[in-house]
This record gives structure tokens, sequence and C-alpha cells, in this order.
């Protein structure tokens, strides 16, 4: 997935030992049509699908906040937020010094 610049940086970042951010994931089903395009999409496999196609936010923490699912969601059904406050506290101070 080189081509998701954004996804890229913010797993380098986590590497080298920065805070990651936290993400809020709301799919909005009434607008949503199921097409799966934010399943294809998601880089970090975020959304699990269910038995009728919806997206399901299964794994948020593994989200990186490229938007690529809020950017390409047809109808406008996605948002994304970054959430405030740092996760990872725990995992720099362990990598820290
Ligand atoms: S891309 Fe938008 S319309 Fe398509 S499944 Fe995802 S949320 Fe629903
Ligand atoms: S912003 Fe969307 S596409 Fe990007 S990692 Fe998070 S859930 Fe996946």
């Amino acid at each position: 997935m080189t081509d998701q610049p954004e996804a890229v940086e913010s797993e380098a970042a986590a590497a080298r030992g920065a805070p990651r951010r936290s993400a809020a994931i709301a799919v909005d089903l009434d607008q949503c049509k199921a097409c799966g395009i934010c399943i294809e999409l998601c880089p970090k496999d975020v959304f699990d699908r269910d038995e009728k196609g919806y997206p399901l936010v299964a794994r948020p923490e593994d989200c990186t906040i490229c938007r690529f699912c809020e950017q390409h969601c047809p109808d406008f059904a996605i948002e994304v937020a970054e959430l405030p406050g740092e996760r990872g506290a725990d995992h720099e101070a362990e990598g820290g010094a």
C-alpha cells in the first residue's frame, strides 16, 4: 500500500515511537448504501462487513485517520474524527530514553 502516504507516515511515526492518534469513525447507515468501497479501501482493515453488506467499525484502534473511507464514500456516509488525547503512551514509555 505504498500509494497511501498519510497512512504510511502515520505508521512510520508509530514505528519511531511517536504517540498514535485515536479515531472516532461514524457510519451513517441512513446514508450508506452498502457499496463496500470503504471496506475495500481501508488500508488497515478497520471494517467488517455485516450480513447485509454494511460496514461495521470492528477495529477502530487500527485506524490511522488517513480518511480514505471518508473521502471515497459516494454517499458521504462516513465521518472520521481525531479524538483528543493520545494513545500509545505505554509504548512510548517502553521505547523512550
Ligand atoms: S463507502 Fe459509504 S456507502 Fe459505501 S459501504 Fe462505505 S459507508 Fe456505505
Ligand atoms: S480513516 Fe478510514 S480508511 Fe483510513 S484507516 Fe481509518 S477507517 Fe481505514
